[in-house]
């Protein structure tokens, strides 16, 4: 299959993150997308560069308001004396149907969900690029291909309309369904990341032609916290179209392929006409972050079970940090969903 990367989406380089209030180095480190292209390339894929889609396919999910800050955000930073290097919110509003502040300080703190997204001088132009290997992903599957990887980074399903968070600016996942929407009248997400795709329930938290369904670490005890309970079910005329399937802390392959299978259930009786897959790889047992216990081969079966749905396919990358197996797993994952997809 196809992959989609250009090289300006390495540039961006966040030196740090708060964790537990202390401040570490931020996990979303360039050299991941070197372990993803060498695993990308042991799947058999070949990586192409992306074409430059403009802000359309990006302002179709996210606001004016939030593009044009993300773009301005870090020179208006560079005058503000006594400022860190990196855009880093310090202060939030409790609600947000206020009013919009004028200041850099009050507009950071507007749309930046927390500290793992610092903004430097590289992040817009890499942003950009990330998205749009997600749209040229989606527009191969649209000219016919049966499936293609976006490897997308910075990733992006923490990303809301108008919110960054958890290392993520624009929703790669979301930018790729609303442009298969184009072609398809309906489109699932299937969110296998470690975290809640919590971004992307947001966006498509009120509609019904974009089907949300997520898999991830229970967040009673994990980050978002806020997001990604069995109980959110969509509104308005998309009550009924977001499923989430928390699981327990340090759930192995057993106990996601079961979830798996009630997200194919839901899937299936929403039968879509094209399917993205939201392909987080920190659900592994020797990732960083530590929330599940998949194994290199679990992702393999995760992919074949995935590739059994027969649904055009767009593989957007999100999560999947710095540890030895990050590549294998990728390989794992596509070889799986290689070996097994067929569409119709
Ligand atoms: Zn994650």
């Amino acid at each position: 299959m196809k992959a989609f990367y250009a090289a300006e989406q390495k540039r961006h380089d966040p030196k740090m993150f708060l964790s537990s209030g202390a401040q570490q180095p931020n996990p979303e480190q360039p050299e991941r997308v070197e372990r993803l292209l060498s695993g990308a390339k042991a799947a058999g894929c070949t990586v192409e560069r992306p074409r430059n889609h403009g802000l359309g396919p990006v302002a179709a999910v996210h606001t004016p308001e939030y593009l044009d800050f993300l773009e301005h955000i870090f020179v208006r930073w560079q005058r503000i004396e006594g400022a860190s290097q990196e855009v880093i919110p310090n202060i939030h509003p409790l609600a947000r149907d206020g009013a919009y502040p004028a200041s850099a300080v009050g507009q950071a703190g507007y749309h930046m969900a927390d500290t793992a997204c610092p903004i430097s001088a590289e992040t817009w132009d890499s942003v950009l690029w990330s998205a749009w290997s997600a749209v040229e992903a989606a527009e191969a599957v649209m000219g016919g291909a049966p499936s293609a990887y976006a490897l997308c980074r910075p990733p992006g399903h923490h990303a809301f309309a108008d919110v960054a968070g958890g290392f993520c600016f624009v929703n790669n996942s979301a930018v790729a369904a609303q442009a298969l929407r184009k072609q398809a009248a309906r489109v699932a997400i299937l969110d296998v990341d470690l975290h809640h795709g919590n971004g992307t329930q947001g966006i498509f938290y009120a509609r019904g032609d974009v089907l949300t369904v997520s898999l991830h670490a229970d967040p009673v005890r994990f980050y978002p916290f806020f997001w990604g309970h069995a109980d959110e079910r969509g509104e308005g005329p998309g009550l009924g179209y977001n499923l989430n399937l928390p699981l327990a802390r340090k759930s192995g392959d057993a106990a996601f392929l079961e979830a798996l299978d009630v997200a194919f259930r839901r899937i299936r009786a929403f039968a879509p006409e094209a399917l993205v897959v939201a392909l987080g790889l920190d659900a592994f047992e020797g990732d960083p972050f530590g929330g599940l216990s998949v194994s290199t081969p679990g992702f393999s079966r995760i992919g074949e079970a995935i590739a059994g749905l027969g649904l055009p396919t767009v593989i957007v990358q999100e999560g999947g940090y710095l540890c030895d197996a990050l590549g294998d797993n990728l390989t794992a994952f596509l070889t799986g969903f290689g070996g097994k997809h067929r569409v119709g």
